[in-house]
C-alpha cells in the first residue's frame, strides 16, 4: 500500500490553487523529541502561515473515529508510519484550503521519499514565489528520551510542558486552566525506539533529498526555544536571499 502514492496525482491541488506567489512552504524535520512541533508552531505564528502537523491531523482522526483514524490508530501506537497513500490524501485535502495559498508550515510531513516526491509534484503546481525550505533540527541523542517521556500537554488550551525540563507549577496540572495534563500514548520508552528507527531509516533520507537541491538548513536543537527559533529564522532568510 505504501508505494501506491507514486501514482497519486497532484492535480486537485493544482486545480484549487493556480497562483500562490507568496511566502512558500517551510518543512520541519527532526527525530521525535527534537522540538520540531514547538518550532514549527512558532515559525507559523511569526510568518502568519498555517501550521499543518500530520501527527495532529491523524490524532484528530483517531479521536473522531473516522475510517482513517481506525486505520491509523494501531500503527501510531506502535510507532510505525501510516501508509503514504493515506497520509498524502489527508495532506492533499488540507492543502486545498485557502489559508494555505500563500504558503504553509509542514510539521511531520514528508516523512518518506515517496511523500517528498508527491509533495514536489504538488509544489510544482503551486508556483510559490519563494523556494521550499527544509529545516532539520539536530539534537544529542541522549537528551531525546527525557524530552519524550517527560512531555505533557493540556488537552484544553494545548499548552505544552516537560516534567523534567519545563514542569507545570502544580504537579500534572495546567498553569493556565488547572486541567489535568495528558501524555501521548506513543511517548513511551518502548515506542520511542521504534519511532527513532522509523526516523533514521525512512525520514533522514528525505532531508538528504532537500539537501541535494540546496534547500536544507541544519540547526542545533540543544539550545533554548528562543535561540533555536532565532537560528531557524536567520537560516531560512539566508537561504531565500
Ligand atoms: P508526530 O506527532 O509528528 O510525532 O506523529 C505521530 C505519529 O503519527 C507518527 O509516529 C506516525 O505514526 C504518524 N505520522 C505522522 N505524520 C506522518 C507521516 N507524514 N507519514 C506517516 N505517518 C505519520
Amino acid at each position: 500500500m505504501e508505494n501506491q502514492v507514486g501514482t497519486l496525482q497532484a492535480t486537485s491541488v493544482e486545480a484549487a490553487a493556480p497562483v500562490r506567489a507568496a511566502t512558500g512552504a517551510i518543512l520541519f524535520f527532526g527525530p521525535p523529541g527534537a522540538g520540531k512541533g514547538t518550532q514549527a508552531r512558532e515559525m507559523a505564528q511569526r510568518r502568519g502561515l498555517p501550521h499543518i502537523s500530520t501527527g495532529d491531523l491523524l490524532r484528530n482522526h483517531v479521536a473522531q473515529g473516522t475510517s482513517l483514524g481506525h486505520a491509523a490508530k494501531q500503527i501510531m501506537s506502535s510507532g510505525g508510519l501510516i501508509p503514504d497513500s493515506l497520509v498524502c490524501e489527508m495532506v492533499r485535502a488540507r492543502l486545498q484550503e485557502p489559508d494555505t495559498f500563500g504558503g504553509y508550515v509542514l510539521d511531520g510531513f514528508p516523512r518518506t521519499l515517496e511523500q517528498a516526491f508527491w509533495l514536489d509534484r504538488c509544489q510544482n503546481a503551486q508556483r510559490f514565489g519563494a523556494p521550499t525550505v527544509a529545516v532539520c533540527i539536530h539534537i544529542d541523542f541522549k537528551h531525546l528520551l527525557r524530552r519524550i517521556t517527560g512531555r505533557r500537554a493540556c488537552p484544553v488550551c494545548q499548552a505544552s510542558y516537560n516534567v523534567y525540563l519545563n514542569p507545570p507549577r502544580q504537579d500534572e496540572l495546567c498553569d493556565f486552566d488547572g486541567t489535568k495534563l495528558t501524555r501521548r500514548t506513543d511517548d513511551s520508552e518502548q515506542i520511542f525506539a521504534e519511532r527513532i528507527r522509523a526516523y533514521e531509516s525512512l525520514t533522514a533520507p528525505v532531508v538528504e533529498h532537500y539537501r541535494l537541491h540546496g534547500r536544507a538548513i541544519d540547526v542545533d536543537g540543544d539550545r533554548s526555544i528562543g535561540e533555536v527559533a532565532a537560528q531557524i529564522t536567520a537560516a531560512v532568510d539566508h537561504l531565500r536571499i
